[in-house]
């Protein structure tokens, strides 16, 4: 089999019905607007190019002016979806394409007519592409790696489109396209057929790589307080817990609201929501630098602390339990107030595990608990000097 033009064509027009049909299905599953663009403008490429293979049977204006006009229009989608993708406004200007191409149509008929018609249409293709790839440069926002290669493939096509058209118009330049006859037009066959497969290859793998950093960051948050879930903390954990020593202690706040159920009892489940999203923003108000905040479950949640102090605590601890009951008197007043029990542990060497951690912690927060709660109890297990036992002393509560 030789690739002759009827051959690339007919590739082109399977590849592109592939590309829509792969991207609809896409899109079926994340509903991403621009995966329905990219899709349309590969479906409008396998119906032009359709239509471009009546040419040998004589159907120019069919076979030339309206396919070639097709090809303009699926650029012009995959335009529209880089700019659903990138969330950028197109400017309505872009529509006087239409009217643009259909002035074509007034070509004298002639020897000068194919180039023209060529050139005019590798033009706008260019201009389009360009501006696609453009639209995706990069702007502050971090792009995923299908989007730099789509940009990069956009770049390329526009710049090979650019160089065509010019050719089109040197003297000399043999091109027909009712016989699909010209040097020009044969490399532009088999471009096509590249860039399709590589436009489509890297649209799949725009949405596809923000779709994954969706799933993974709905997979490591707590659903109501957006913190992070247990499983996401098991994960940062150890770097921060591994780098604790002597000139950088650790600490883990363990944090339960007090008397949580009367909330619940008494204004309703979506108060209490309401109260837990509440203490979540808190948290995240006051966390220090290279601190890590969860949710473990129900009302309880942690904040692991890197270069932590006494101190530090203290006041964390203090500004947490002053914001949190101001608020739960406020909105959400109860027979036993709505307050915070903490407990902490505070430690200068990497400890066996988080679950170890956190059961010191609990223990602390029992004594908290035990002890009247709306309190912190801070576990000290820092060595003072060198060769000194650790302290496993329970502080007293500090209100
Ligand atoms: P204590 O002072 O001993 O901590 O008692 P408490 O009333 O705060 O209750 P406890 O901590 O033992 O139990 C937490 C309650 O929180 C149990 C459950 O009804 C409620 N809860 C757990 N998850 C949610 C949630 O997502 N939303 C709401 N509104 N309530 C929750
Ligand atoms: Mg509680």
């Amino acid at each position: 089999m030789t690739l002759d033009p009827i051959t690339l064509l007919s590739m082109t027009v399977a590849l592109a019905a592939a590309a829509g049909l792969y991207l609809a299905v896409e899109w079926r599953n994340v509903r991403e607007p621009s995966l329905l663009y990219w899709c349309a403008g590969f479906s409008t490429i396998a119906i032009g190019s359709t239509l471009a293979l009546l040419r040998s049977s004589g159907f120019l204006f069919i076979g030339i002016w309206f396919a070639n006009g097709l090809l303009i229009a699926a650029h012009g989608l995959f335009l529209m979806g880089v700019a659903r993708f990138t969330q950028t406004h197109l400017s309505r200007a872009w529509c006087l394409i239409v009217p643009l191409w259909t002035v074509l149509l007034a070509l004298p008929a002639g020897p000068l007519w194919s180039a023209l018609m060529l050139a005019s249409n590798s033009a706008l293709v260019a201009l389009l592409s360009l501006r696609a790839s453009y639209l995706l440069r990069p702007h502050g926002v971090s792009l995923s790696v299908g989007a730099v290669q789509l940009r990069f493939v956009m770049l390329g096509h526009g710049a090979f489109y650019l160089a065509k058209a010019l050719s089109a118009v040197m003297p000399g330049a043999l091109i027909d396209l009712a016989a699909f006859k010209g040097q020009i037009i044969q490399i532009s066959l088999i471009e096509g057929v590249v860039a399709i497969m590589l436009i489509a290859l890297s649209m799949i793998g725009t949405e596809r790589h923000r779709r994954e950093k969706r799933i993974a960051r709905l997979a490591a948050r707590d659903p109501l307080t957006s913190l992070y879930n247990r499983r996401a903390l098991e994960v940062r954990a150890p770097q921060l817990l591994a780098s604790a020593s002597r000139e950088a202690p650790g600490a883990l706040l363990l944090i339960d609201i007090d008397h949580f159920k009367q909330v619940n009892d008494l204004h309703g489940h979506n108060a209490g929501d309401h109260l837990l999203v509440a203490l979540s923003e808190i948290i995240r108000t006051h966390l220090p630098q290279g601190a890590v905040a969860a949710r473990l479950g129900g009302d309880e949640f942690v904040i692991l602390l890197k270069h932590a102090s006494i101190d530090g605590i203290v006041e964390l601890s203090g500004a947490l339990r002053t914001h949190f009951q101001q608020i739960a008197q406020q909105q959400f007043p109860t027979p036993d107030a709505a307050t915070l029990s903490v407990g902490a542990t505070f430690f200068d060497q990497p400890p066996a595990s988080l679950a170890a951690l956190i059961e010191q912690g609990d223990a602390a927060l029992y004594e908290s608990k035990r002890g009247g709660r709306d309190s912190l109890r801070l576990k000290d297990w820092t060595t003072r000097a060198p060769g000194e036992p650790k302290k496993h002393a329970v502080t007293e509560a500090i209100q």
